[in-house]
């Protein structure tokens, strides 16, 4: 389905928890994040099989961190079973794959989006507020190992925090068949108080390493490649490049409400909706979804942080 302005809706970011593992300075509160409560599986289920029926291709499923849920295999078997949804993909933060990347892969996810900072173990702990695993590489090593293919790393930049590793991340698609992603801060939750100088472009990128070769590629991200590297890597510019013209996004928050920008204040309140009514909620959200957002202008619109919505 098309929304106003003649986008095509395919994606839907379905968040099943605000519960999370980390507390990341930039998405959570160190303590005291006020909870919005979740659905149960059942009924996130009934909602993304409504959003098919709307269009929706593609579900990422997300938080929070959605390997919290002790019942995210079977939400994700559900899921898979939904007649005409042809891509089911998950992000995380990676604690806990090497136990549970197995029976994700069994249930049917197609592809893993892992979030990493930093390669440094005390960064780490300093970002996320909690111990270190023993390797930070351990969950994409799992993944790897349970048969994910096509793996993505997710690195968010943050001035004063991780610039200098921009190379160490791009070594890692030297050797790895893996996608390492870089993205911009976006200005919402606790760091939207942050100073300028955090918010750094991904062209930062680009200047460290001005033999990257681009490639083609779909999507939000614009695609290179090291000369000769097994992998690729991603630049994903929110603000100094922002992709709203082609945005083929909605999303459902934890608590089932529907968010059709990720930056704007509207919600559609789901959760109790069921048949012609939910679908119905839905294509308005579709249809009123706003033409851009305006990060270049002021913070997000959204009261909500990033693990109230699902990144
Ligand atoms: N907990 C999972 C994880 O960290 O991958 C899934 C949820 S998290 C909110 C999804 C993604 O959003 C992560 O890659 C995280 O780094 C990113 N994120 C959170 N807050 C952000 C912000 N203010 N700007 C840019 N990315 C952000
Ligand atoms: Fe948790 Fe992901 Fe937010 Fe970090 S970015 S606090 S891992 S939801």
């Amino acid at each position: 389905m098309r929304d106003r302005w003649g986008r095509e809706i395919t994606d839907l970011r379905l968040s099943v928890t605000d519960r999370c593992s980390c507390r990341c300075r930039y998405c959570m509160p160190a303590e005291g994040a006020p909870r919005t409560g979740e659905l149960t599986a059942e009924a996130y289920l009934e909602l993304a099989a409504a959003a098919v029926r709307c269009g929706i291709r593609k579900i990422r499923l997300t938080g929070g961190e959605p390997l919290v849920r002790e019942d995210l295999p079977e939400i994700c078997r559900g899921l898979r079973a939904i007649p005409g949804l042809e891509e089911l993909c998950l992000t995380t933060n990676g604690l806990g794959l090497e136990s549970l990347a197995p029976a994700l892969r069994a249930a049917g996810v197609d592809r893993l989006n892992i979030s990493l900072d930093t390669l440094r173990r005390e960064r780490y702990a300093a970002m996320t507020r909690r111990e270190p695993p023993g390797d930070l590489l351990a969950g994409i090593r799992a993944a790897e190992d349970a048969g994910f293919a096509g793996l993505k790393i997710n690195m968010v930049l943050v001035g004063g925090f991780n610039e200098d590793e921009i190379g160490d991340f791009l070594e890692l698609t030297r050797d790895h068949p893996w996608e390492v992603r870089f993205l911009e801060l976006m200005p919402m939750g606790p760091c939207a108080a942050w100073p300028r100088s955090c918010f750094l472009p991904v062209s930062s990128v680009l200047e460290r390493a001005p033999e990257l070769e681009e490639v083609s590629g779909r999507g939000v991200a614009r695609r290179f490649r090291l000369p000769g590297g097994a992998g690729t890597v991603g630049l994903i510019a929110p603000l100094s490049r922002a992709f709203c013209g082609g945005c083929s996004r909605i999303r459902v928050t934890a608590d089932g409400h529907l968010k059709s920008c990720l930056h704007s204040r509207e919600e559609i309140p789901l959760a109790g909706l069921r048949g012609e009514a939910l679908e119905a909620a839905i294509r308005r959200g579709i249809r009123e979804k706003p033409r851009t957002h305006h990060l270049t202008e002021r913070s997000s619109d959204t009261p909500r942080s990033m693990n109230q919505i699902g990144g």
